[in-house]
């Protein structure tokens, strides 16, 4: 700790995102970075305390979200290396636990800050800014190369799915000497990485195809456009290699299937964002390959993250009005009683969509406690109004939590483009039938945490294909220990973390 009285000195500071109205002019990331003296600063919070609970992700369970950080990342350890000025051998720290910290630099909802000891009375450490700084550093300096292995134990493994949880299983593996080719049906890799969370949050070509350059370099192969379960069979997978891991995400979204659901103008949130970043990478948006906002009256349904990309995305596009529903009610400004540190702490946020939604329409575009009923279409079969009801919600005969409509409070909105953005439902089906793996009740491929073996042996699941939607830290989390129980079962011991 090499500033005790940092935590009382200097107060927490985050970068200034750029402007909201400036920045839904264009595509490119909207954070920020401090300047190297601000961040040892920042650095200089941090209390090195007793127990970090930043760091023991899970030790207060509380859903995905957890309490801590899921990869265990050092963070006391490289806050103190910051302030000191040891940036190589802070991104050395970091890079014991974490494959990917641009990734989790910029889009992870920080677990590790809820959880920080500082927080239980002040705002907590900058932790967050500093791993992404420490990781962009490493970049810059040229510190981060590829490092393809000494040897090579001469077996193969395919991964299906190229999303953080097949990215970082195929590192690790690579690291440990095993020859590892990645299968993935998009024509890029990154999963989610690449097509679902947009550009402005995470580029695609200067942050996410970087660290696949790299792992390319390393040894890694990856096959794009090629499906498993219909291109190749999955089976084939299992002949040619001794061992396989499925980590295809949980791709299924909810749907709504009300009154008008078949209308035009109604989609699921991936499709509009999907094209809207390939469309982007392929000719900047030249090619119309997208689902356009522009000039549209939008409703995006869902209150998450995915719909938060949803408003950044249309704000981009230029539309003409923006609302968003959430079923749930607004979360408090502050922690509630039973919401203590060191969890979650599950507070109003005002996200950066909504942000740049208030900036130019003047609020918050999210209404709570709202339920749609029925879509209304135009003579030409297009969406033109949603019927919404407000509701409350009341525990029903069997002392289940369920939404009641409020009378008198039904609204009509005005409506040229629906998106649906209300989670997902899990993973797909043909590989993991093709297989004959064994689902649990939620529908996701059946295996152990920690564990990742399926019912079907030499054949592994990890990220959301095993754990159902999650969150990019989860999935690496889970990418890292399918490749060590891989390695221990390839090689019948490990030294994998
Ligand atoms: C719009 C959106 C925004 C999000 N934003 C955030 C965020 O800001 N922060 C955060 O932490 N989390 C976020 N998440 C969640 C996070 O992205 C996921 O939890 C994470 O990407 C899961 O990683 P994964 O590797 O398990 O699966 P995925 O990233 O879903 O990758 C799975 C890949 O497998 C491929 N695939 C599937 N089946 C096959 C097959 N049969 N053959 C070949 N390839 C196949 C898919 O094409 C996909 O590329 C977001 C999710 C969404 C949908
Ligand atoms: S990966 Fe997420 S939880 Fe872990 S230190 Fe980074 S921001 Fe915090």
């Amino acid at each position: 700790m090499g500033k005790p009285t940092g935590f009382i000195e200097f107060a927490r500071e985050l970068p200034q995102d750029r402007d909201p109205l400036e920045r839904v002019a264009d595509w490119d990331e909207f954070h920020e970075h401090f300047p190297d003296e601000r961040l040892r600063d920042q650095g200089a919070r941090c209390m090195d305390c007793g127990i970090p609970f930043c760091h023991l992700g899970d030790i207060v369970s509380q859903g995905d979200k957890g309490s801590g950080c899921p990869i265990n990342n050092l963070i006391p350890e490289w806050n103190d290396l910051v302030y000191r000025g040891l940036w190589q051998e802070a991104l050395e720290r970091l890079h014991k636990t974490n494959n990917f910290p641009e990734f989790t630099g910029r889009v992870c909802p920080a677990p590790c800050e809820g959880a920080c000891v500082v927080g239980i009375n002040a705002p907590p450490v900058t932790i967050k800014s500093v791993e992404c700084a420490i990781v962009d550093k490493g970049f810059e300096m040229g510190w981060i190369v590829p490092e393809p292995p000494d040897k090579r134990t001469g077996k193969k493994v395919a991964v299906v799915g190229s999303g953080p949880a097949g990215l970082a299983c195929a590192a690790q593996l690579n690291r440990a000497g095993h020859w590892v080719s990645v299968y993935e049906r998009a024509d890029r890799i990154g999963g989610l990485l690449m097509y679902g969370i947009p550009n402005m949050k995470l580029d695609k070509k200067k942050v996410v195809q970087r660290r696949v350059d790299l792992m390319e370099a390393e040894g890694v192969k990856f096959v794009t456009r090629t499906e498993i379960g219909a291109d190749l069979p999955a089976t084939q997978l299992v002949e040619e290699n001794d061992a396989l891991v499925l980590c295809g995400g949980a791709t299924k979204p909810n749907d709504l299937p009300i009154e008008g659901r078949d209308l035009q103008g109604i989609y699921f949130a991936m499709d509009f964002l999907h094209a809207n970043t390939k469309s982007l990478l392929d000719s900047n948006h030249a090619d119309g390959n997208y689902i356009s906002a522009k000039d549209k009256h939008v409703i995006v349904i869902g209150g998450g993250d995915t719909g938060t990309d949803c408003v950044g995305t249309s704000m981009r596009h230029g539309c003409k009005t923006l609302s968003q529903f959430e079923i749930m009610p607004r979360p408090p400004d502050e922690r509630a009683p039973d919401n203590p540190w060191p969890q979650w702490p599950n507070v109003y946020k005002l996200d950066y969509g909504q942000e740049e939604a208030k900036a130019r329409f003047g609020d918050d575009p999210r209404t709570y406690l709202i339920m749609t009923q029925r879509f209304v279409g135009n003579d030409e079969g297009r969406v033109k109004e949603l019927h919404t009801v407000n509701i409350e919600w009341d525990k029903d005969e069997n002392g289940r939590f369920t939404p009641v409509p409020i009378e008198g409070t039904e609204k009509v909105w005005p409506a040229d483009l629906v998106l649906l953005a209300m989670g997902f439902r899990g993973p797909e089906d043909a590989m993991i039938e093709q297989l004959g793996v064994e689902r649990d009740e939620r529908s996701n491929a059946r295996a152990e945490h920690e564990k990742y073996a399926t019912s079907v042996e030499g054949v592994f699941a990890a990220g959301d294909m095993r754990r159902g939607q999650s969150l990019v830290v989860w999935a690496i989390n889970e990418g890292r220990g399918a490749a060590r129980e891989v390695d221990r079962y390839l090689m019948g011991s490990t030294q994998l973390p």
